[in-house]
């Protein structure tokens, strides 16, 4: 079993989000603003953080470039919700150290495959700190 955190301001999104992956059998956390993210993050490590773009505040992508520089969280993966499909969206997304992104409204098929996507890489992680 697998531990994600949804970071989302939008209740709606965050029950829908919230149903999909607890529906494949991940344990969920959730956190409507970067501050409840980062104190969710004191208490335990998910394997992997679903993340709202546009948050209150600290928004999920300067969020994400705070995680990144912090040697207990960047090795997180992160993936993006954005209601942004503009030109270069994509670019600040995997810029800001996200490994990827799925579009709003929420597709639940297209947030199964990506998270199952990029889970492996969580695999991988945990394995080369084994050795
Ligand atoms: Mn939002």
């Amino acid at each position: 079993m697998r531990t994600i955190l949804i970071v989302e301001d939008n209740p709606m999104n965050m029950e829908l989000a919230r149903d999909v992956l607890e529906a494949s059998g991940h344990r969920v956390r959730g956190a409507a603003s970067a501050g409840e993210a980062l104190q969710v993050l004191q208490e335990s490590l998910p394997d992997l953080i679903l993340m709202d773009i546009q948050l209150p505040g600290l928004d999920g992508l300067e969020l994400t470039r705070t995680l990144k520089q912090d040697p207990r969280t960047k090795e997180i993966i992160v993936v993006a919700m954005t209601a942004h499909a503009m030109r270069g969206d994509r670019e600040r997304i995997l810029e800001a150290g996200c490994s990827g992104y799925i579009a709003k409204p929420i597709d639940t098929r297209a947030l199964s495959r990506e998270v199952a996507r990029l889970l492996p890489a969580v695999k991988a992680v945990a394995h080369a700190k084994q050795r």
